[in-house]
């Protein structure tokens, strides 16, 4: 660990190959490192704690917080390029080491719309994107006009800093509305409301820029959350007609040459019905960094969304896109309400002997109840028909499967290992 230009350092990368400093030390930087191996660079982390999942990983980490502006600058100091695997830098850090010739990727001003969910929806208005109607909340008058606008169908959103559904609020009525706006302001918060969309599913475009222009896009999956945390990713989104499929890429990377996004951008959309009775989508968010809905393309596209960030900050050409198998399914590991007894070695190794096909990606995380610790990528065989609904549940239910069983020890589906059986009533 120790300097940033101490010895050890400047041995371990005899190559002279890209640094890229990446500002937090979560699963997304742990696997961003994995490609840096692979393309010969190093992947210096700015990490809060040494068991960080990255931290445990990359022999480059500087120890310190997000939001220390001298922490950001010293993991900065000496790299080619500096990038997130979270959006909670604060803006003016990254202004005043862009001021000093960081190179700051994506800039603060694009990053900005992946911070700030208020300013990411003017901007989006301003360029005519789909998005619901939306208000910024300066005070309990504004809730209660945005309430009566929408006939009740609203929620309320901190506009910063909120993550994984935290800072999502869906009121019932007016008075649970007022009470959820007034003590959040009164903290506070920066909130806004927009109207409840009465989506049918959840879709995600990721696409990439670099800073020479050129942009690449993945197919559009579908996402499933539970408790506000994605579960599930379906690459391709099966059943989106191809005109809207290209619409939504088409805007994706609109939105990304718009914004001047640089890197990797998942953008988080609703499929809705028209009044036409069509399908048609609304712009959810947006995330500037590689995203749980991209987790799919570690196995399942001939270029990760790790890689291409790596390559995009650092002004590469970009990789194809281009999937590997006709469907993969993501399912997200996400730790159980009790921690099993069985060690999660264990449950690999049992996962292996029943479902050789399937790829486990864990973060070197403790369990606990909700936390995201790993993902599953299972891959289609080749024959597969990604529109035929009963062809997708059978590889999305052996993701599911999979994924259940490392966090739970538990087959959901009664399979019993000695047997090779399914006993007992399905409990998925
Ligand atoms: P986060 O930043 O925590 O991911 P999001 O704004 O993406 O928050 O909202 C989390 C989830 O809440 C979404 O995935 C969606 O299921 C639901 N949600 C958010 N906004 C709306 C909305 N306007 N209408 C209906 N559901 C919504």
């Amino acid at each position: 660990m120790g300097g940033v230009n101490d010895d050890s350092r400047i041995r371990r990368n005899p190559l002279a190959a890209p640094v890229v400093a990446m500002i937090g030390g979560g699963q997304l930087a742990r696997m961003t490192h994995q490609s840096a191996v692979a393309l010969g660079q190093t992947l210096r982390v700015l990490a809060a704690d040494p068991l960080d999942p990255a931290a445990q990983v990359t022999p480059d980490v500087v120890i310190g917080a997000h939001d220390d502006p001298d922490a950001v600058r010293a993991a900065a100091e000496g790299a080619d390029v500096m990038t997130f695997d979270h959006e909670h830098v604060p803006p003016q850090i990254l202004l005043d080491l862009e001021a000093s010739g960081v190179a700051v990727r994506p800039r603060a001003s694009a990053l900005i719309h992946a911070q700030d969910k208020l300013v990411m929806r003017r901007a989006l208005a301003e360029i005519g994107a789909p998005i619901p109607p939306f208000a910024g909340v300066d005070s309990v008058e504004d809730v209660r006009r945005f309430h009566d606008e929408q006939d009740g169908r609203i929620v309320l959103k901190s506009a910063r800093g909120g993550y994984d559904g935290r800072g999502v609020w869906m009121p019932d009525s007016l008075e649970e509305a007022e009470r959820i706006a007034s003590e959040q302001l009164a903290a506070g918060v920066p909130m806004m409301a927009e109207a409840r969309v009465p989506w049918t599913r959840e879709l995600s475009a990721m696409v990439a820029r670099s800073p020479f222009g050129q942009g690449a896009v993945w197919p559009v999956v579908e996402t499933v959350q539970r408790d506000g945390i994605c579960a599930v990713a379906i690459a391709p989104a099966p059943g989106l007609p191809d005109d809207l499929r290209s619409a939504v890429q088409a805007t994706a990377l609109r939105l990304a040459e718009h914004l001047d996004v640089t890197g990797v951008m998942a953008v988080e959309l609703f499929e809705v019905v028209g009044s036409d009775g069509r399908p048609g989508v609304l712009v959810n968010e947006l995330a500037m960094r590689p995203h749980n809905s991209g987790h799919w393309t570690m196995d399942g596209a001939t270029t990760s969304q790790f890689e291409q960030h790596l390559r995009a900050v650092l002004d590469y050409p970009l990789g194809s896109t281009v999937p590997t198998a006709p469907l993969t399914v993501m399912a997200n590991v996400l730790g159980a309400p009790e921690t099993p007894e069985m060690s999660m070695d264990e449950r690999v190794h049992h996962l292996a002997a029943r479902f050789p096909h399937a790829k486990v990606h864990l973060y070197g995380k403790s369990e606990r109840r909700g936390r995201k610790i790993g993902h599953v990528n299972v891959l289609a065989d080749p024959g597969l028909d990604p529109n035929d609904a009963d062809q997708v549940a059978a590889v999305r239910a052996v993701a599911e499967l999979a994924a259940h069983w490392l966090s739970h020890a538990q087959w959901a589906d009664g399979w019993d290992p000695h047997t090779g059986a399914p006993v007992g009533d399905f409990e998925r």
